[in-house]
């Protein structure tokens, strides 16, 4: 079978990516395959295309409807009529069609949120029909050690199986090696072929961006963010309220519409907010994490991080939506020392309270003694987290298993007594947990206050044996010009206008720079280059220098021209050409 060709026709792609190729072949020939790669490599289409080339069912879950819907639009375009989507939001009778499509033969791939397939109506559904790959994306979630647990995947192997599935697709950006591990264990992969591409980025600059306090915080990523260059930008905030007023503070410090977007707003105002970010009508987005997963927006600049997150994983899954498109992009991180504190408090909050697992049990079983239950989870508990955690451990241990259900309610069936061996795998399913978060809670403090490169750092923490090999400045530790300086202090920012601007920047290295300087090395000067003739003249001294390195030359070079076209710059010509400041100014008011 030609694949270059059915990658053509269906996806209009002129070749595969790396490690595409070898995953889809895998696939296709029905082996099971374990996808590691980094966010944006394009790991749908290590299922996508073998689901299309294939002649039977490729069943595709994935724990977010959004992200599932997502790509069945996107697949409605390439292949009309292949592809649906079954879940507990959509009505039973568009349900119920969908899966009459499936057992005619008329679908090559099925979406189904992994709460359905504790439905035995569900599963008696689609028994008839021949399955090919079952494809488990965002695998990680079936991880305990992961950062994203999710008791619903447990049973994905098991319905694997029990549905004749000839191959196993597991696929996720965010295994270290101990989750990698695991993932193969808990979906029973066999003989994987494993395709992992590299976890470095080459075109992003990492900078963490210790802060005293917030207000220096907030000056400093407003100061990030001043520049048209460093937009479209997302902030990750730590929660809803954080969100909405960072978003107002930045609106209010930049001068230009920006939106929070948070799990808190309204279906509506959600797509709206995504919409308008999408469409390059908002250029800065400020959100809390329900904001990524589906977010395929190729020319974002700047990932900024106004908390430190949970876990390197989160962090980098989240960054790594910064330069899809390969060009030149950052991630800030801005680190303040009582972000550690929020995380500590966070996961002793999370720890299951002696006799809890107990009283949850007690409760259920008494609820459902008929085999079924559904209560409150009030009734269960003070903290809604921590209840479903608990189901989940219960689950773990055979006692219940959990069904699709309103977020205030707990619905199941029971499925095995609360004896002492299961109370015993309850109890150290709560342990590997917490084990687990306060793993992560030093991984990514290491990284925050650690003091090497931060590029080699991540690659490390993802087993990538690979040197770090960036296309731009590295890092903070590397190239310390990376981390954006309070306004007050960015020479940039003097003289009227309220934020330096590119412009400015590049007429004081101009003025400043004695011998007087070329097109090219205002550039360097910048971006904090270290070529020698900018060593040698000492413009590495300049207060300027620097102070643009998340930009690429290309972008400095482009603004120069338009100045020397606009006359605000001239050239003085001859063999070794230097810049002068042109009499042909626009005034600065202008801006
Ligand atoms: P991931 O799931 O790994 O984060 P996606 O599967 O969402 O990444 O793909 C990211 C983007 O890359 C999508 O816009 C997709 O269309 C695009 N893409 C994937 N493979 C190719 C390819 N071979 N050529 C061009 N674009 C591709
Ligand atoms: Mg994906």
């Amino acid at each position: 079978m030609d694949l270059h060709a059915a990658l053509h026709q269906h996806f209009g792609f002129a070749g595969f990516r790396p490690g595409q190729q070898a995953a889809v072949e895998a696939a296709v020939a029905g082996r099971d395959v374990l996808v590691v790669m980094p966010t944006g490599a394009g790991k749908s289409l290590c299922y996508q295309l073998p689901a299309l080339v294939r002649d039977d069912l490729t069943i595709v879950v994935s724990p977010l409807v959004s992200l599932m819907q997502d790509q069945v639009e996107a697949l409605e375009r390439r292949a009309p009529g292949r592809a649906a989507l079954v879940n507990a939001q959509q009505d039973f009778a568009t349900n119920n069609e969908v899966l009459a499509r499936a057992r005619a033969g008329a679908l090559k791939l099925l979406y189904v949120a992994p709460e359905r397939f504790s439905s035995p109506g569900f599963l008696e559904a689609i028994r008839e029909v021949p399955i090919g790959l079952f494809v488990v994306d965002e695998a990680h979630c079936v991880s305990q050690w992961g950062h994203d647990f999710r008791p619903d995947y447990f049973r994905l192997a098991d319905a694997a199986r029990w549905l004749g599935a000839k191959a196993l697709v597991a696929s996720t950006a965010t295994a270290t090696p101990q989750v990698a591990r695991d993932v193969v264990d808990r979906l029973g992969l066999r003989d994987a072929v494993r395709v992992t591409t590299g976890f470095d980025r080459p075109n992003l600059s990492f900078a963490v961006v210790p802060c005293a306090t917030t207000a220096d915080k907030q000056a400093r990523l407003a100061a990030a963010l001043a520049e048209p260059e460093a937009r479209p930008a997302i902030v990750y905030a730590g929660t809803r309220k954080a969100a909405e007023r960072t978003a107002g503070d930045l609106a209010r410090k930049l001068g230009i519409e920006v939106l929070a977007y948070h799990a808190g707003l309204a279906r509506g105002e959600r797509a709206e907010a995504q919409r308008r970010f999408m469409a390059g009508d908002v250029d800065v987005v400020v959100a809390t994490n329900a904001f990524g997963m589906g977010v395929d927006k190729a020319d974002v600049r700047t990932v900024a991080h106004e908390v430190v997150p949970p876990s390197v994983e989160a962090y980098y899954q989240e960054a790594g939506r910064a330069g899809r498109d390969g060009v030149p992009a950052r991630a800030l991180l801005f680190a303040e020392p009582r972000d550690k504190g929020l995380h500590v408090f966070f996961i002793e909050r999370s720890e299951v309270p002696e006799g809890m697992l107990e009283l949850v049990a007690e409760r259920l079983l008494f609820a459902g003694s008929d085999g079924r239950f559904d209560v409150a989870v009030a009734d269960l508990g003070d903290e809604p987290e921590q209840v479903r955690a608990v189901i989940g451990h219960l689950a773990r241990a055979g006692v219940v298993q959990p069904a699709p259900s309103p977020i205030d309610r707990v619905r199941g069936r029971i499925t095995g007594a609360f004896d002492g061996a299961a109370r015993s795998i309850a109890r150290t399913s709560a342990a590997e947990g917490q084990k687990a978060r306060w793993r992560q809670y030093r991984a990514v403090w290491a990284f925050v206050e650690g003091t090497g490169c931060r590029r080699a750092a991540i690659l490390q923490h993802f087993g990538d044996p690979a040197a770090p090999a960036p296309a731009v400045a590295c890092c903070d530790v590397c190239a310390p010009e990376l981390v954006p300086a309070p306004p007050e202090r960015s020479p940039a920012a003097g003289g009227g206008a309220s934020h330096g601007s590119l412009e400015e920047a590049i007429l004081a290295v101009v003025r400043g720079a004695r011998p007087s300087i070329g097109r090219t090395r205002v550039a360097d000067v910048l971006r904090g280059g270290k070529a020698k003739v900018v060593l040698r003249n000492s413009w590495d001294g300049l207060p300027e220098y620097g102070t643009y390195a998340h930009l690429a030359a290309r972008t400095v070079l482009a603004k120069v021209d338009a100045m020397l076209e606009s006359g605000r710059l001239q050239s003085t010509g001859g063999p070794y050409p230097v810049l002068r400041e042109g009499a042909g100014q626009q005034p600065l008011a202008a801006a």
